[in-house]
């Protein structure tokens, strides 16, 4: 039997208690009580896990992004590079700020193609690295020729909560890192974000622009450099409210503690759909990059050797068979295949990411599924591509 890899978890009986103490009192809104809002608590707790200095929590992970680009001080029109395989609200941001999106290409990996990125820094003011489906780039080499131009690099941690690189906790390693508590994410709170940072003055603007007015800001667990950064910015930024509920917030605190266990069998799943899974002949699960520890709640894998109406077919065989896989280029009107985001204008060519995205299927796994589960999901798809290509001819030949 195939579970529904669509419904989610339950939300701790923790967040119930905390959600009747808030309905009780009214209390809301995260700059009524003096201190220790749901909300402020949320960020101190978050920041000691990532182990950052600051993190300001705010209504999406896209809004999140959009105020750590305001937060740069950018200037107007200021060129933001980005991977093609992303989702389009992470060009949306860069619109929504005033700034321009410039794509890059992605490689069958589903990761930034180096060489293309390096071609397309010369006149960039930004980077946002999106690890679109948690699909970590080389941020070793990324940091590297971003430092080198003096260019900073904003992560779009989305999809990577818990993910490692070399042992540092992804969304730390830029120069903020975004996070999103959107239902299809790690951690569920229906919609929320989050940013982390060490850097001060980008906090404190951050803070001031999400809607902290007058001085509210106080409310975000002062240090002495952030007194001083919001001396500097009081009254000389706009405010677009793009503020947290603390009834978000009684919903994410309880599942801090679930990370561990949703990053350790999420792994699990994955790895054992995608070991079985790549054994077959017109299946290839791209391979993680060496520093990478991954936290993934979803499947991606390559079509080899398939049409387009091959393709197809095993789409609608894999469905038939219960499992509901997405083929990114081939879906109408997707939001993660860059020649849909015609708000852009002018959406230039990709060819590689072309290529990948109409062959990279995308199905969801989640991190409550058992192995036996794990193991009727892989059965499915390799009967779907059997069913399609026809009789086996041995794996691995
Ligand atoms: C979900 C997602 C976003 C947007 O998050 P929201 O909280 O819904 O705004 C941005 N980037 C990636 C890679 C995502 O997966």
């Amino acid at each position: 039997m195939i579970p529904n890899m669509h419904e989610a978890e339950p939300i701790p009986d923790a967040a119930m208690t905390e959600i009747a103490r808030l309905f009780a009192s009214g209390d809301l809104f995260r700059y009524t009580a003096p201190q220790d809002a749901p909300v402020a608590l949320l960020e101190r707790e978050f920041a000691s896990l990532m182990g950052s200095r600051y993190a300001l929590a705010v209504s999406s992970c896209s809004a999140a992004l959009f105020l750590s680009l305001l937060a740069l001080g950018l200037r107007k029109d200021a060129r933001v590079l980005i991977p093609g395989f992303t989702f389009a609200a992470v060009p949306s941001s860069i619109v929504h700020a005033g700034c321009v999106p410039v794509l890059c290409e992605v490689g069958e990996n589903y990761r930034i193609d180096l060489a293309d990125f390096e071609d397309r820094l010369a006149d960039i003011d930004a980077v946002i690295v999106s690890h679109m489906r948690g699909h970590t780039s080389d941020m070793d080499a990324i940091l590297a020729l971003c430092a080198a131009r003096d260019i900073p690099v904003i992560e779009d941690a989305a999809h990577s909560l818990g993910t490692t690189w070399n042992g540092r906790r992804i969304g730390t390693l830029g120069r903020v890192g975004c996070f999103s508590f959107q239902s299809y994410k790690l951690v569920n709170a229906g919609e929320g974000g989050i940013l982390i940072t060490d850097d001060a003055d980008l906090l404190a603007r951050a803070v001031i622009l999400s809607g902290a007015y007058e001085h509210n800001w106080r409310k975000h667990g002062v240090d002495a450099a952030l007194e001083a950064a919001f001396a500097r910015w009081q009254n000389r930024l706009p405010l677009y409210n793009l503020r947290l509920s603390n009834l978000s917030a009684a919903v994410i605190r309880p599942q801090l503690a679930e990370i561990p266990r949703r990053v350790r069998d999420g792994r699990r799943n994955h790895d054992r759909v995608a070991a079985a899974i790549d054994a077959a002949p017109w299946i290839s699960v791209p391979q993680k990059l060496g520093p990478e520890e991954r936290a993934p709640d979803s499947l991606q894998f390559n079509l080899v050797g398939m049409t387009d109406d091959d393709v197809r077919a095993f789409v609608a065989a894999a469905s038939e068979g219960g499992v509901s896989v997405q083929v990114f280029g081939l879906s109408t009107d997707n939001a993660r295949a860059f020649w849909n985001w015609a708000f852009l204008g002018d959406v230039p060519d990709l060819p590689r990411t072309r290529a990948m995205l109409m062959r990279a299927c995308d199905t969801r796994l989640p991190a409550r599924l058992t192995p036996a589960d794990c193991d009727a999901v892989a059965g499915v798809l390799l009967r779907a591509a059997e069913q399609v290509m026809g009789a086996v001819r041995g794996y691995g030949t």
